[in-house]
């Protein structure tokens, strides 16, 4: 068989630990064999991060914007321990915050759905994406504790001087007092690309604030995705017969529990952190979760959920049998592939990327999976494979269908 052609390259971001091991498993076993691959390589291991001053970190998020998809390993975000462990220059910052600051992106969680591997919530059939603000909010907030009896007050003082205040409380005891904020220009972006994203996939947005009690701050949040909506997207969204929709986050939390599933439920900074970890345990696994951050102009990185499982890799270190789940980061790939394929009009490329993400699940439908899975699957027969033994399965799969 002759090797597929790419013309413009992926960025590629390669990481550490055990999803590094991973990387190149996938890459020699699943790609290479068919793919001529094009990839301008970036290597955001800790240890070349370190050498560079995360130089290669920026380096690899401004080539995302020159060819707009990306496809990233999982990579480790120091903390004191690993400045010892790699005897760091610095505690450099997490590579997806720096990637998420340039990119000015928005991050959509998705479930990979397989026979096998049930949600708890019966009636969810399809996945629910999960697009999450992230920027502003009670992360960035500013908080007191109040001692005793006073006025706390709300200011602005604008660039003119002018003075608006607010009373937030009459104290007559101690207490606790905050104030956050977010800008019109993030969350037009965050509405952007959200809308994109909907396009993109062909599926309906949801979107929940609590409106009703924030008159103002989260009010805000709705008027700026209806405004965006009704003057940039919504003949694209009748054309497409999605819908955008809006309503109370209570409402929302209640639809969700009961629809089938196959839409992108758009959540404000700190709905989304929680919400995201009840639908992405709720469908099964941390390892079954693919991550994509979008961008405003419509620029892609792929990426795993789950970090460098680092268990594993102590245990694969010390010589012992894996047994790591490699279908986020295969997904990472394949959606990688498919964008490219799409961008460049290489439907062989993107018919590829589709037939992999097929083998991968009927592997995993044959009963043919990782530790991971085996522990909470509904399959009676089940074969527990290692690291590489799942990849090779996958490959064998693949092969029948090319
Ligand atoms: P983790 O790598 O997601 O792993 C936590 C645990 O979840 C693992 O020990 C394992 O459980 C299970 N797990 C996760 N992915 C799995 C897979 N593919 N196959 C099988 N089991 C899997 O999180 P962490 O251990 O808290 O973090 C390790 C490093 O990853 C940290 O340095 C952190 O900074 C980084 N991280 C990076 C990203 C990212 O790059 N996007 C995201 C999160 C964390 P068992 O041990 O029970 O088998
Ligand atoms: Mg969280």
């Amino acid at each position: 068989m002759e090797k597929i052609k790419m013309t413009t390259p992926l960025v590629e971001m390669d990481g550490d630990e055990m999803t590094r091991i991973l990387w190149k498993m996938i890459k020699d076993e699943l790609l290479l064999p068919y793919i001529d691959l094009k990839t301008e390589y970036y290597d955001l291991g800790l240890e070349y991060r370190n050498e560079t001053n995360d130089q290669v970190t920026v380096d690899s998020a401004n080539a995302t914007l020159k060819y707009g998809v990306a496809v990233k390993c999982a990579t480790i975000t120091p903390n004191a321990a690993r400045m010892s462990e790699y005897d760091l220059k610095e505690m450099w910052k997490s590579p997806n915050g720096t990637i998420r600051a340039i990119l000015d992106g928005t991050v959509f969680r998705t479930p990979i759905v397989v026979k096998g591997i049930e949600p708890c919530v019966r009636n969810w059939e399809k996945p629910i994406t999960l697009a999450r603000h992230a920027y502003g909010d009670v992360y960035k907030n500013a908080e007191i504790k109040i001692p005793g009896a006073g006025t706390a007050e709300l200011v602005f003082t604008a660039e003119d001087g002018t003075v608006t205040k607010e009373v937030i409380h009459q104290f007559k005891g101690a207490g606790i007092i905050q104030g956050m904020h977010n800008t019109e220009e993030s969350i037009g972006s965050f509405a952007r690309a959200c809308f994109n994203y909907a396009i993109d996939t062909k599926q309906d947005l949801w979107f929940a604030t609590k409106d009703t009690i924030s008159k103002k701050y989260d009010h805000t949040f709705k008027d700026i995705f209806e405004e965006i909506y009704e003057q940039e997207y919504k003949a694209k969204f009748e054309e497409l017969g999605i819908e955008y929709f809006y309503t109370l986050i209570d409402d929302a939390v209640a639809r969700v529990m009961k629809a089938k599933g196959g839409f992108i439920w758009a959540c404000k900074n700190y709905d989304g952190d929680v919400m995201s970890d009840m639908v992405s345990s709720a469908f099964g696994s941390l390892a079954m979760m693919t991550s994509v951050l979008v961008s405003p102009t419509g620029v892609y990185e792929y990426e795993a959920a789950h970090g460098t499982v680092q268990r594993h890799y102590y245990n694969h270190l010390k010589g012992q049998e894996t047994s790591t789940n490699s279908v986020a980061t295969i997904f990472a790939w394949t959606g990688a592939l498919k964008k490219r394929g799409e961008l460049d009009q290489i439907q062989e490329l993107a018919d590829f990327a589709d037939k992999l993400e097929k083998a991968t699940l009927h592997t995993i439908e044959q009963g043919k999976m990782t530790k991971d899975l085996a522990l909470i699957t509904s399959l009676k027969e089940v074969q527990v494979l290692n690291s590489e033994g799942f990849i090779k399965a996958v490959r064998e799969e693949l092969e029948k269908s090319l």
